[in-house]
Protein backbone atom coordinates (compact mmCIF):
# COMPACT_ATOMS: atom_id res chain seq x y z
CA UNK A 1 0.00 0.00 0.00
CA UNK A 2 1.22 3.44 -1.17
CA UNK A 3 0.89 5.94 1.71
CA UNK A 4 1.06 8.37 -0.40
CA UNK A 5 -1.44 7.51 -2.30
CA UNK A 6 -3.60 6.97 0.11
CA UNK A 7 -3.15 10.83 1.76
CA UNK A 8 -4.15 12.20 -1.50
CA UNK A 9 -6.74 10.08 -1.38
CA UNK A 10 -8.30 11.32 2.14
CA UNK A 11 -7.20 15.24 1.38
CA UNK A 12 -9.30 14.87 -1.62
CA UNK A 13 -12.67 13.69 0.00
CA UNK A 14 -11.89 16.29 2.68
CA UNK A 15 -11.92 18.87 0.62
CA UNK A 16 -14.85 17.79 -1.41
CA UNK A 17 -16.94 17.15 2.52
CA UNK A 18 -19.04 20.73 3.53
CA UNK A 19 -20.58 19.34 6.45
CA UNK A 20 -20.09 17.96 10.01
CA UNK A 21 -21.97 14.61 9.14
CA UNK A 22 -19.15 14.28 5.28
CA UNK A 23 -16.52 15.00 8.11
CA UNK A 24 -17.78 12.30 10.44
CA UNK A 25 -17.58 9.44 7.79
CA UNK A 26 -14.22 10.21 6.55
CA UNK A 27 -13.40 10.14 10.32
CA UNK A 28 -14.90 6.74 10.49
CA UNK A 29 -13.68 5.30 7.05
CA UNK A 30 -10.26 5.96 7.79
CA UNK A 31 -9.53 6.62 11.51
CA UNK A 32 -12.02 4.50 13.06
CA UNK A 33 -11.61 1.33 14.74
CA UNK A 34 -12.60 -0.74 11.44
CA UNK A 35 -11.39 2.60 9.31
CA UNK A 36 -8.74 1.27 6.67
CA UNK A 37 -5.61 2.62 8.77
CA UNK A 38 -5.89 0.31 11.11
CA UNK A 39 -6.75 -2.63 8.96
CA UNK A 40 -3.07 -1.58 7.26
CA UNK A 41 -1.72 -1.95 10.49
CA UNK A 42 -3.02 -5.18 11.68
CA UNK A 43 -1.92 -6.63 8.04
CA UNK A 44 1.57 -5.59 9.32
CA UNK A 45 2.38 -8.86 11.29
CA UNK A 46 4.10 -10.52 8.14
CA UNK A 47 6.74 -7.61 7.24
CA UNK A 48 9.90 -7.82 8.60
CA UNK A 49 10.96 -6.41 11.84
CA UNK A 50 12.67 -2.61 9.66
CA UNK A 51 9.68 -2.64 7.42
CA UNK A 52 7.29 -2.90 10.07
CA UNK A 53 9.29 -0.16 11.93
CA UNK A 54 8.88 2.15 9.26
CA UNK A 55 5.40 1.83 8.11
CA UNK A 56 4.67 2.20 11.55
CA UNK A 57 5.99 5.46 11.92
CA UNK A 58 4.37 6.79 8.43
CA UNK A 59 1.06 5.23 9.56
CA UNK A 60 1.39 7.06 12.72
CA UNK A 61 2.05 9.95 11.08
CA UNK A 62 -0.79 10.04 8.85
CA UNK A 63 -2.99 9.49 11.46
CA UNK A 64 -2.07 12.74 13.40
CA UNK A 65 -1.97 14.25 10.12
CA UNK A 66 -5.36 13.48 9.86
CA UNK A 67 -6.76 14.09 13.06
CA UNK A 68 -5.43 17.60 12.75
CA UNK A 69 -6.66 18.36 9.11
CA UNK A 70 -10.28 17.26 10.37
CA UNK A 71 -9.92 18.68 13.58
CA UNK A 72 -9.39 22.01 11.41
CA UNK A 73 -11.99 21.26 8.59
CA UNK A 74 -14.61 21.00 11.97
CA UNK A 75 -13.87 23.83 13.61
CA UNK A 76 -14.18 26.27 10.25
CA UNK A 77 -17.52 24.67 9.42
CA UNK A 78 -18.52 25.52 12.59
CA UNK A 79 -18.13 28.84 12.86
CA UNK A 80 -19.34 29.16 9.29
CA UNK A 81 -22.43 27.43 10.37
CA UNK A 82 -22.83 29.85 13.76
CA UNK A 83 -22.31 33.10 11.55
CA UNK A 84 -24.67 32.05 9.23
CA UNK A 85 -27.57 31.51 11.73
CA UNK A 86 -26.60 34.40 13.88
CA UNK A 87 -27.02 36.87 10.60
CA UNK A 88 -30.84 34.54 10.38
CA UNK A 89 -31.96 35.24 13.53
CA UNK A 90 -30.23 38.79 13.82
CA UNK A 91 -32.51 40.79 15.60
CA UNK A 92 -31.86 44.97 15.74
CA UNK A 93 -33.71 46.29 18.67
CA UNK A 94 -33.11 49.57 17.26
CA UNK A 95 -35.33 49.43 14.30
CA UNK A 96 -38.56 51.22 14.91
CA UNK A 97 -41.85 48.63 14.93
CA UNK A 98 -44.56 47.69 12.74
CA UNK A 99 -47.18 50.37 13.12
CA UNK A 100 -51.04 48.88 13.61
CA UNK A 101 -53.63 50.92 12.03
CA UNK A 102 -56.43 51.89 14.67
CA UNK A 103 -59.36 51.49 13.24
CA UNK A 104 -62.58 54.05 13.99
CA UNK A 105 -66.62 54.23 14.20
CA UNK A 106 -68.30 54.43 11.01
CA UNK A 107 -69.96 57.39 10.38
CA UNK A 108 -73.45 55.80 10.80
CA UNK A 109 -72.72 54.30 14.45
CA UNK A 110 -70.89 58.05 15.14
CA UNK A 111 -74.73 59.75 14.18
CA UNK A 112 -76.45 57.07 15.84
CA UNK A 113 -74.50 57.33 18.67
CA UNK A 114 -75.21 61.24 18.74
CA UNK A 115 -78.86 61.62 18.22
CA UNK A 116 -78.86 58.70 21.52
CA UNK A 117 -77.26 61.35 23.24
CA UNK A 118 -79.31 64.45 22.27
CA UNK A 119 -82.38 62.67 22.88
CA UNK A 120 -81.17 61.06 26.30
CA UNK A 121 -80.25 64.88 27.26
CA UNK A 122 -83.86 66.08 26.05
CA UNK A 123 -85.33 63.20 28.51
CA UNK A 124 -85.85 59.84 26.49
CA UNK A 125 -84.67 56.23 27.07
CA UNK A 126 -83.26 54.59 24.30
CA UNK A 127 -84.90 51.04 23.72
CA UNK A 128 -84.25 48.37 20.93
CA UNK A 129 -86.43 46.08 19.75
CA UNK A 130 -86.56 42.71 16.73
CA UNK A 131 -85.17 43.29 13.44
CA UNK A 132 -87.66 40.22 12.34
CA UNK A 133 -90.82 41.50 13.30
CA UNK A 134 -94.39 39.78 12.94
CA UNK A 135 -97.30 41.52 11.11
CA UNK A 136 -99.42 42.59 13.98
CA UNK A 137 -96.65 45.05 16.02
CA UNK A 138 -95.20 45.67 12.53
CA UNK A 139 -98.36 47.19 10.34
CA UNK A 140 -101.72 46.18 12.22
CA UNK A 141 -101.48 48.03 15.61
CA UNK A 142 -99.95 50.83 13.90
CA UNK A 143 -103.44 51.01 11.99
CA UNK A 144 -101.85 50.00 8.85
CA UNK A 145 -105.52 48.46 6.99
CA UNK A 146 -104.48 44.90 5.58
CA UNK A 147 -104.81 46.65 1.44
CA UNK A 148 -102.33 49.34 2.64
CA UNK A 149 -99.43 49.35 -0.76
CA UNK A 150 -96.43 49.03 2.39
CA UNK A 151 -97.83 45.32 3.35
CA UNK A 152 -96.97 44.53 -0.64
CA UNK A 153 -94.07 42.28 -1.84
CA UNK A 154 -92.68 45.18 -3.86
CA UNK A 155 -92.20 47.01 -0.50
CA UNK A 156 -91.50 44.67 2.08
CA UNK A 157 -89.48 41.40 2.92
CA UNK A 158 -91.85 38.25 3.83
CA UNK A 159 -90.22 35.39 5.88
CA UNK A 160 -90.56 32.26 4.14
CA UNK A 161 -93.33 30.39 6.27
CA UNK A 162 -95.01 27.88 3.70
CA UNK A 163 -98.47 28.81 3.80
CA UNK A 164 -99.15 32.03 5.51
CA UNK A 165 -102.62 32.13 4.83
CA UNK A 166 -103.34 29.74 7.68
CA UNK A 167 -101.48 31.81 10.23
CA UNK A 168 -102.32 34.76 12.37
CA UNK A 169 -101.10 38.06 11.59
CA UNK A 170 -99.35 37.44 15.43
CA UNK A 171 -98.04 34.66 13.53
CA UNK A 172 -96.47 35.71 10.13
CA UNK A 173 -92.90 37.20 10.18
CA UNK A 174 -91.21 40.14 8.12
CA UNK A 175 -88.26 41.83 8.61
CA UNK A 176 -89.92 45.37 9.62
CA UNK A 177 -90.08 48.02 7.68
CA UNK A 178 -89.64 51.22 10.90
CA UNK A 179 -88.58 50.81 14.08
CA UNK A 180 -92.48 51.69 14.98
CA UNK A 181 -92.60 48.14 15.65
CA UNK A 182 -91.06 48.80 18.80
CA UNK A 183 -92.95 51.91 19.94
CA UNK A 184 -96.14 49.06 19.91
CA UNK A 185 -94.27 46.92 21.72
CA UNK A 186 -93.29 49.12 24.33
CA UNK A 187 -97.23 50.48 24.54
CA UNK A 188 -98.30 47.20 25.36
CA UNK A 189 -96.01 46.13 28.25
CA UNK A 190 -95.59 50.47 29.25
CA UNK A 191 -97.66 52.93 31.45
CA UNK A 192 -97.36 56.59 30.31
CA UNK A 193 -95.61 58.66 30.72
CA UNK A 194 -93.47 57.28 27.90
CA UNK A 195 -90.41 59.00 26.29
CA UNK A 196 -88.62 56.66 24.39
CA UNK A 197 -86.46 57.15 21.26
CA UNK A 198 -85.90 53.99 19.48
CA UNK A 199 -82.62 53.73 16.95
CA UNK A 200 -82.26 50.42 14.66
CA UNK A 201 -82.02 49.32 11.46
CA UNK A 202 -84.87 48.86 8.82
CA UNK A 203 -85.32 46.70 5.52
CA UNK A 204 -87.19 47.94 2.12
CA UNK A 205 -87.84 45.81 -0.56
CA UNK A 206 -86.79 48.50 -3.07
CA UNK A 207 -84.57 49.37 -5.86
CA UNK A 208 -81.72 50.98 -4.45
CA UNK A 209 -80.55 54.07 -6.22
CA UNK A 210 -78.09 57.56 -4.63
CA UNK A 211 -80.80 58.01 -1.64
CA UNK A 212 -82.33 54.88 -1.13
CA UNK A 213 -80.74 51.38 0.43
CA UNK A 214 -82.93 48.07 1.09
CA UNK A 215 -81.73 48.36 4.41
CA UNK A 216 -80.86 51.86 6.39
CA UNK A 217 -81.07 52.51 10.04
CA UNK A 218 -83.94 55.41 11.91
CA UNK A 219 -84.50 56.71 15.07
CA UNK A 220 -87.85 57.33 16.08
CA UNK A 221 -89.61 59.34 19.32
CA UNK A 222 -92.43 58.50 21.11
CA UNK A 223 -93.88 60.74 23.40
CA UNK A 224 -96.91 59.78 25.30
CA UNK A 225 -98.51 61.77 28.46
CA UNK A 226 -101.86 63.13 28.94
CA UNK A 227 -101.90 66.64 27.10
CA UNK A 228 -99.06 66.09 24.34
CA UNK A 229 -99.45 68.66 21.92
CA UNK A 230 -97.84 69.43 18.33
CA UNK A 231 -95.90 72.55 20.11
CA UNK A 232 -94.27 69.87 21.94
CA UNK A 233 -93.32 68.06 18.89
CA UNK A 234 -92.08 70.89 17.21
CA UNK A 235 -90.13 71.90 20.11
CA UNK A 236 -88.48 68.33 20.49
CA UNK A 237 -87.73 68.15 16.97
CA UNK A 238 -86.20 72.10 16.53
CA UNK A 239 -83.88 71.31 19.55
CA UNK A 240 -83.06 68.27 18.20
CA UNK A 241 -82.15 69.67 14.39
CA UNK A 242 -80.10 72.34 16.48
CA UNK A 243 -78.01 70.50 18.21
CA UNK A 244 -77.58 67.93 15.90
CA UNK A 245 -76.69 69.69 12.68
CA UNK A 246 -74.76 72.28 16.18
CA UNK A 247 -76.13 75.55 14.50
CA UNK A 248 -78.98 77.62 16.51
CA UNK A 249 -80.35 79.16 13.79
CA UNK A 250 -81.63 76.52 12.47
CA UNK A 251 -85.73 76.56 11.37
CA UNK A 252 -88.59 73.81 10.95
CA UNK A 253 -91.92 73.68 9.33
CA UNK A 254 -94.74 71.20 9.52
CA UNK A 255 -97.06 70.54 5.92
CA UNK A 256 -99.90 68.10 6.40
CA UNK A 257 -99.37 64.49 5.22
CA UNK A 258 -100.55 61.42 5.75
CA UNK A 259 -99.19 58.54 7.43
CA UNK A 260 -101.84 55.74 8.92
CA UNK A 261 -100.48 55.78 12.63
CA UNK A 262 -100.65 59.66 13.03
CA UNK A 263 -103.26 62.02 12.99
CA UNK A 264 -102.66 64.59 11.89
CA UNK A 265 -99.44 64.04 10.36
CA UNK A 266 -96.45 65.99 9.29
CA UNK A 267 -93.46 65.89 6.48
CA UNK A 268 -91.37 68.38 8.29
CA UNK A 269 -88.73 70.26 6.32
CA UNK A 270 -85.77 71.96 7.85
CA UNK A 271 -84.39 75.20 6.55
CA UNK A 272 -81.29 74.83 4.51
CA UNK A 273 -78.10 74.94 6.45
CA UNK A 274 -75.89 75.06 3.53
CA UNK A 275 -77.42 78.40 1.89
CA UNK A 276 -79.27 80.27 5.11
CA UNK A 277 -82.52 79.84 2.73
CA UNK A 278 -80.72 81.56 0.35
CA UNK A 279 -81.67 78.51 -2.22
CA UNK A 280 -78.70 76.46 -3.66
CA UNK A 281 -78.23 73.29 -5.59
CA UNK A 282 -78.48 71.50 -2.20
CA UNK A 283 -82.37 72.57 -1.45
CA UNK A 284 -83.30 72.99 -5.35
CA UNK A 285 -83.39 76.67 -4.58
CA UNK A 286 -86.64 76.31 -2.29
CA UNK A 287 -84.74 77.32 1.46
CA UNK A 288 -85.98 74.27 2.93
CA UNK A 289 -84.78 70.87 2.84
CA UNK A 290 -87.32 67.65 3.70
CA UNK A 291 -85.92 65.96 6.64
CA UNK A 292 -88.69 63.50 8.70
CA UNK A 293 -92.11 62.14 9.15
CA UNK A 294 -94.17 62.97 12.51
CA UNK A 295 -97.61 63.43 13.69
CA UNK A 296 -100.25 62.76 16.91
CA UNK A 297 -100.59 59.25 17.37
CA UNK A 298 -103.61 57.93 16.29
CA UNK A 299 -106.10 56.98 18.63
CA UNK A 300 -106.36 53.57 17.27
CA UNK A 301 -102.81 52.70 17.69
CA UNK A 302 -103.45 53.48 21.35
CA UNK A 303 -106.50 51.13 21.50
CA UNK A 304 -104.30 48.36 19.90
CA UNK A 305 -101.78 48.44 22.76
CA UNK A 306 -104.38 48.83 25.29
CA UNK A 307 -103.60 52.91 26.14
CA UNK A 308 -106.80 55.26 26.72
CA UNK A 309 -107.24 59.07 27.42
CA UNK A 310 -103.59 59.76 26.70
CA UNK A 311 -102.25 62.01 23.77
CA UNK A 312 -99.01 61.85 21.96
CA UNK A 313 -96.54 62.41 18.83
CA UNK A 314 -94.37 60.41 17.21
CA UNK A 315 -91.76 60.99 14.58
CA UNK A 316 -89.09 59.03 12.41
CA UNK A 317 -86.16 59.51 10.71
CA UNK A 318 -83.74 58.32 8.66
CA UNK A 319 -80.41 58.24 10.18
CA UNK A 320 -78.30 57.78 6.73
CA UNK A 321 -80.06 60.41 5.68
CA UNK A 322 -78.67 63.17 8.57
CA UNK A 323 -75.14 61.59 8.15
CA UNK A 324 -75.38 62.44 4.70
CA UNK A 325 -76.47 65.77 5.29
CA UNK A 326 -74.25 66.38 8.02
CA UNK A 327 -71.04 65.52 6.31
CA UNK A 328 -72.26 66.22 2.68
CA UNK A 329 -72.26 62.71 1.27
CA UNK A 330 -73.67 62.13 -1.87
CA UNK A 331 -74.44 58.96 -2.41
CA UNK A 332 -76.49 57.00 0.34
CA UNK A 333 -74.65 53.53 -0.96
CA UNK A 334 -70.89 54.82 0.23
CA UNK A 335 -72.25 53.76 4.27
CA UNK A 336 -71.96 50.11 2.95
CA UNK A 337 -69.50 50.24 -0.03
CA UNK A 338 -66.62 49.49 2.62
CA UNK A 339 -64.54 51.77 0.34
CA UNK A 340 -61.02 53.02 2.73
CA UNK A 341 -60.91 56.41 0.91
CA UNK A 342 -64.46 57.01 2.09
CA UNK A 343 -64.41 55.64 5.53
CA UNK A 344 -60.97 57.47 6.71
CA UNK A 345 -62.33 60.39 6.49
CA UNK A 346 -64.43 60.03 9.38
ZN1 LIG B 1 -79.78 75.64 0.26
Amino acid sequence: MNIENLKKEILEKLEKSVNLKDLELLEKDYLGKKGIIRNISSSMKDLDVQAKKELGIKLNELNVFLEEKIDKKKKAIKTSETKEREEKEFLDITLPGDKVERGHIHPLSLAKKELEDIFTFLGFSVVEGPEVEDEWHNFDALNFPLDHPAREMQDTFFIKQGNRANLSQKEKFILRTHTSNVQTRYMETHKPPIKIAVPGRVFRSEATDARHEVCFYQIEGLYVDKNVSVANLKGILLRFLQEYFKDKNVKIRLRPSFFPFVEPGFEVDMSCTVCNQKGCSVCSGEGWLEILGAGMVHQNVFSSCGLKDVTGFAFGVSVDRLAMMKYKIDNIRWFHSGDLRFLKQF
